[in-house]
């Protein structure tokens, strides 16, 4: 007798279920760097020599086309790329897969299709000015915010979702009901969290946060100079040049030597003797041998019961005490 066969039930097509849509955080924000450079450049290309056009005048159009062009290029990415290792077996021509290098593609066509005649001549395109007129253009656009980032990691998204065959950058997970995805969705390590670092808005994909932690500007880290001071990273060159007790200083009385600036004072009483040598040869420009300024310098410090001398951390202090003191000495070998 047969067993009775479970019934399997209605099988789900692959289109039906329900893909995770989650994709990686720094991917997707990488890619929407690319954009601005890279509509600046068509903006430039397709106005440059021309009086009467700016880039920014042909901006919003090119923007509209660009976007256009890379998502229907995205779009039939998948095919198109089929199609083509069919018909060229030879590896040269074969399609990246880096989702980057692949934009990239699509971005040289685009801007190729848009240049003026100028704007085609390779010295025009090999030059500084343009780079430099791409960099002002960016800015610009910053600026005015044009093209914000987040419309522009909106448009990265599904680019990148479209050309990333091999789903290194986005989720591929897929299920067949809801519920399932949720549950999927809860622990998925592209699912993007807020970066908990205090004043940081960031929103970045699980499996990134380690990549961004270690990058983040708000994040609270000890002094790079190794004082005891902990503050957040995007303050560190600040405080390393100007607060910092650990930058290094050199010598006021000009000693070879250079030293963390808190240990000045101890260099100072350390090397008074030195630095008073230094200060006497420029006071008493003649009438000294060395010898007899040493001589002088270590009297100096003998007479010197306040401290005075060794608490003068720069040269203009010290020369004042110095002559104060010699004038003390004066008065007191006089009366
Ligand atoms: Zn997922
Ligand atoms: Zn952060
Ligand atoms: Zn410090
Ligand atoms: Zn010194």
């Amino acid at each position: 007798m047969e067993l009775p066969v479970a019934d399997p039930g209605p099988v789900r097509a692959e289109g039906l279920l329900l893909q995770c849509s989650y994709c990686d955080s720094e991917a997707m924000h990488k890619l929407a760097q690319l954009l601005l450079p890279g509509l600046a450049a068509v903006c430039v290309d397709s106005t440059t020599g021309d009086l009467f056009k700016k880039p920014s005048v042909v901006a919003v159009d090119l923007r509209k086309e660009m976007v256009d062009y890379f998502t229907q290029r995205s779009e039939t990415f998948i095919s198109d790329s089929l199609i083509e290792s069919e018909v060229n077996q030879d590896q040269e021509n074969e399609m990246p897969e880096d989702p980057f290098e692949i934009i990239s593609i699509f971005m040289d066509d685009f801007s190729s299709t848009k240049r003026n005649i100028i704007g085609h001549v390779s010295w025009w395109l090999m030059s500084d000015s343009r780079d430099d007129k791409i960099d002002d253009f960016v800015q610009e656009m910053e600026m005015t915010r044009f093209w914000p980032l987040e419309r522009r990691e909106a448009i990265a998204e599904v680019l990148l979702k479209n050309v990333d065959l091999k789903t290194k950058y986005h989720c591929p997970e897929k299920y067949e009901n809801e519920e399932h995805l949720a549950d999927h969705k809860a622990q998925c390590n592209f699912r993007p969290i807020t970066c908990p670092n205090e004043g940081c808005r960031a929103k970045v994909s699980v499996r990134c946060m380690q990549d961004h932690d270690s990058a983040c500007p708000f994040k609270i880290i000890t002094c790079e100079q190794s004082c005891e001071k902990r503050l957040m990273r995007c303050d560190m060159d600040r405080h390393c040049v100007t607060v910092c007790p650990m930058r290094p200083m050199k010598c006021p009385f000009g000693c070879d030597s250079s030293f963390p600036e808190c240990n000045l004072e101890q260099h100072c009483s350390e090397f008074l003797q030195s630095h008073l040598f230094k200060i006497l040869k420029v006071i008493h420009k003649k009438g000294f041998t060395d010898d007899g300024l040493k001589d002088h310098a270590l009297q100096l410090e003998k007479y010197d019961n306040d401290g005075k001398l060794a608490k003068s951390w720069d040269v203009r202090s010290l020369t004042n005490a110095v002559k104060n003191l010699e004038a003390k000495m004066k008065d007191d070998g006089s009366s």
